[in-house]
């Protein structure tokens, strides 16, 4: 742990000032959070409406929701009214296609206008998002739209040729897919967004919602077998509405960029929903990082609370001129920015103190995944920052570390499992459920879902420690998974597209040490007899993965290893692997049948 501490000044208390934390802890509570949200006027509670109408409702019309910069600049602005009146398009062309509520819609698209307005609309609607990553390869998105049975897609001609029309005629009952931007020549089996959307009303009002209502799906990986789909119902936005206030800071009148791609997570719940649900104004960046443009637009957008990724940020710092004097690499104008915050991945101390000397604030990193739907570990703006922390939990969100057992999760033991009570001992990081977003379910598996609960508490998979004031620690992640540039990927998927080369008798997945991108994936493959394993089939290898997985997902490194070590069932033993990577011990191998 480092021993450093970053002191913040005192501040006007507000409504979510948390200067004293214990004592917004204890008086807390989820219905009083609920309170602060307007509720459909029937009863009930939908997110869309909560972003969207209730701002109209409110005279808030005509404020800026959405300010998109075009990959060349250009600045489009769409104000609540507009965005009311788009996703009202969007929902109508949905009940013309026959869609039914709460069937699920699909997107595999950037950021642009259109998102904004098949997200909010489904939202709206009562029908049930589900976001792609659009740097996912052909491959992971037909296992996704095939998991969810999608039957709805929304996309861009180009995503839609390069990774969806090769595997069409394996998705049988996907017959609606609406394309966005100009569409030269549809492909069979698909028709413009912007035709429908121009035939469709955009009066629209959001039909009775019950908090329990699905709302968001969301693909995590685990580290078998196929990813799983995080279900999330409409009463998440409660959580949304109210940590993004605690943990980001987000005020009225803020200007607000949320770095993180649509099609995770954060894109949604905290580059959509939670800011809109403030009424606050979104910078939505159409282009591809690059540290003039990410500086650019922190200036010339004035954006007060930003909210980016460990990745990102190492990526800046590089660029950050080494003359002795850390500088930004330009005349960038930063003085509009009140906070930074980072999530998704650790963050190194390091990082945390660059903020502090070259963009004049600390970066603020805060913990939560995909299943829990709301950031439940954070560093607050009012509290004092220890670098290299996640912070506190949230108010409302218990948290605890659960003693290990072999196998590196909690330790269950007749159904029971032991808290650590004393601090800087490592143990799987825990939450008590009952905080509104946490998620109810993965689709169409319950056992995996189930296996994720012990004794009251939820399981995260991550192991932490905890400091004698109460500060988590994050130390990596109790299984396989690996986290890349901030994505979460499956070893097992990357395993099972190597395999289907004819060259590849097995595969084993783990992620190398980066210090920019946090790991890197690297595939350790075995070959079938009469395969040399030469650099022209590494090569060739390299780029089979790239092209049905994406470069998201796909290894950047292969080696070759006919002796992959595997337990007594066969399995790789990805411990093992990870563990000669870095040159540790490599541990208890009594279940190794082969070390090669
Ligand atoms: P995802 O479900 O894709 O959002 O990924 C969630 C995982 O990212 C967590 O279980 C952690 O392993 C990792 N993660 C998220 N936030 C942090 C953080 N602040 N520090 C370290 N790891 C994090």
């Amino acid at each position: 742990m480092d021993h450093r501490i970053i002191h913040k000044q005192p501040r006007p208390g507000g409504a979510f000032e948390l200067q004293d934390y214990e004592r917004i802890r204890a008086e807390f509570t989820w219905d009083e959070a609920r309170s602060r949200l307007a509720g459909l006027p029937g009863g009930g509670l939908n997110m869309g409406y909560e972003a969207v109408d209730r701002q109209v409702a409110a005279g808030l019309g005509g404020r800026e929701a959405l300010r998109c910069v075009a990959a060349d600049d250009t600045v489009t602005h769409i104000s609540y009214g507009e965005l009311a009146c788009l996703t009202g398009r969007f929902a109508n062309a949905l009940t013309a296609m026959g869609v039914a509520r709460q069937e699920m819609v699909f997107t595999l698209l950037g950021r642009c206008p259109e998102l904004y307005a098949t997200v909010l609309g489904t939202l709206r609607s009562a029908r049930v998002l589900c976001p792609l990553f659009s740097a996912f390869g052909p491959e992971p998105v037909r296992q996704r739209l095939e998991l969810g049975d999608a039957r709805v897609l929304v996309t861009t001609e180009e995503l839609y040729w390069r990774k969806v029309e090769e595997n069409r005629h394996r998705l049988p009952r996907l017959d609606r897919v609406l394309l966005v931007g100009p569409v030269k020549d549809p492909p069979p089996g698909t028709v413009s967004f912007a035709e429908v959307m121009k035939q469709a009303s955009q009066e629209y009002t959001v039909p009775p919602t019950d908090p329990g209502d699905m709302a968001l799906l969301h693909f995590t990986s685990g580290t078998t077998g196929t990813p799983k789909g995080a279900v999330h119902v409409h009463e998440a936005v409660v959580a949304h509405h109210a940590t993004v206030a605690f943990a980001l800071d987000l005020r009225p009148g803020d200007v607000y960029w949320c770095t993180a791609d649509p099609g995770w997570v954060t894109g949604t719940s905290y580059g959509i929903i939670a800011p809109l649900t403030h009424g606050v104004t979104l910078v939505v960046d159409e282009g591809d990082f690059d540290v003039h443009r990410w500086y650019r637009i922190l200036d010339n957008q004035k954006v007060t609370v930003w909210y980016t990724a460990p990745t990102a940020i190492r990526m800046l710092m590089r660029a950050t001129p080494r003359n002795g004097t850390r500088q930004l690499p330009g005349p960038y104008d930063l003085s509009a920015l009140r906070f930074i915050a980072s999530v998704g991945e650790p963050l190194n101390p390091e990082a945390v103190l660059w903020g502090q000397d070259v963009l004049g604030l600390p970066i603020h990193d805060n913990w939560w995944q995909t299943e829990t739907g709301a950031i439940m570990i954070a560093n607050f703006a009012s509290s004092d920052i220890r670098p290299g922390s996640m912070g506190r939990p949230l108010p409302g969100v218990e948290a605890g570390l659960l003693a290990r057992g072999e196998d590196g999760r909690a330790e269950v033991t007749d159904g029971h499992v032991h808290v650590i009570g004393e601090p800087g001992i490592e143990g799987e990081l825990a939450l008590r459920p009952g905080w509104p977003s946490m998620f109810r379910g993965y689709l169409h598996e319950e056992a995996r879902y189930a296996a994720c609960f012990a004794d009251g508490w939820y399981l995260t998979g991550d192991l932490a420690k905890r400091d004698q004031d109460g500060w988590f620690w994050f130390v990596g992640r109790a299984d396989d998974v690996i986290k890349s540039a901030g994505h979460l990927i499956g070893p097992f998927e990357v395993e099972s597209a190597l395999m289907e080369h004819p060259a590849v008798a097995e595969a084993g997945v783990i992620g190398r040490p980066d210090p920019v991108v946090g790991a890197v994936v690297k595939a350790y493959v075995s070959l079938r007899p009469g395969h040399a394993p030469d650099t022209h089939l590494k090569r060739e290898l390299l780029a089979f993965a790239r092209r049905r997985l994406g470069p998201a997902v796909a290894p950047r490194e292969i080696e070759f290893e006919q002796n992959l070590p595997r337990t007594r069932s066969g399995k790789v033993m990805r411990r093992v692997l990870r563990a000669r990577e870095m040159g540790l011990p490599e541990g208890d191998l009594s279940t190794v049948e082969s070390l090669g």
